[in-house]
């Protein structure tokens, strides 16, 4: 919600959405600064959540230093330093999105760092997957998740981003699997629903990409939509367009809002 306008909390109050969680997204140019990191995880917590609470619409927050911020040094080792002090604030229920963006070692290193820190702090974990080369992506990720014996932590894993060369794999692991939705670029309303199709409800959520791109906050309920004129069940609907994700949030103390 960082690159919306208020607009955005109206039509998506109106819509229906009543809570939201937000993740630490790329800020559409390089940081500089420690500083900067820090001034936009205080905004999220403080202004974000003032700002949809206009609107009646509750927020969280995950914290992290995003996979496109995580080659830069030292500026990345520096700014999860600062981040530690902003884990045990309120609102804030997971560590994410961490995980790989071009798949490197620089990469590597600040995932597989900021897992450490979700284990130490029992924190939910929300992974991103690249938007190009998603199958070494979803790899790289299981062979980490393995070597450091996180698989048995998988229900408190989230892999976003998933797409038709994803999918199985992400179920497989036992994890969440995150389909967001754009509306013209990468994963569109019905292809997500073709996935649904194929490969059930269970664990399954969809998020709306909401970012400097072509993007829509709203793509959540224009899938339900969607998924009612393809004859999905209620139940089923609101499985992959709320429950999930709130099954999967509500691991977290810290995520209290209740349906
Ligand atoms: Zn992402």
């Amino acid at each position: 919600m960082y690159s919306r306008t208020t607009d955005d909390y109206e039509l998506m109050s109106k819509a229906g959405i009543e809570v939201i969680v937000q993740p630490s997204f790329w800020l559409g140019s390089p940081r500089t600064s420690v500083g900067t990191f820090e001034d936009y995880w205080e905004h999220m917590i403080s202004f974000e959540t003032g700002r949809s609470k206009e609107f009646a619409i509750d927020h969280y927050v995950c914290l992290s230093v995003n996979p496109k911020e995580s080659t830069v040094r030292p500026l990345a080792l520096d700014a999860l330093e600062a981040m530690s002090k902003y884990l045990d604030r309120e609102r804030v229920v997971a560590i994410g999105e961490i995980g790989y963006n071009l798949i490197n070692d620089l990469e590597d290193k600040l995932f597989q760092l900021q897992l450490n820190i979700a284990v130490e702090k029992e924190m939910l974990t929300m992974i991103h997957l690249p938007h190009v080369n998603k199958k070494d992506g979803i790899e790289r990720t299981k062979s980490v998740l393995k070597n450091k014996n996180l698989l048995g932590l998988s229900n408190k894993i989230l892999i976003d981003h998933n797409t038709e060369e994803t999918i199985e794999k992400t179920l497989e692991l036992g994890c969440w699997a995150g389909l967001t939705v754009y509306p013209i670029t990468k994963l569109s309303p019905t292809r997500a629903i073709d996935i649904i199709e194929k490969n059930g409800v269970d664990k399954i959520m969809i998020n709306s990409s909401a970012d400097w791109g072509i993007s829509d906050p709203l793509s959540v309920p224009l899938v339900a939509g969607e998924m009612k004129k393809r004859g999905f069940s209620e139940n089923d609907i609101e499985k992959v367009t709320f429950y999930n994700a709130y099954e999967f949030f509500k691991q977290s103390p810290k995520f209290v809002w209740k349906p």
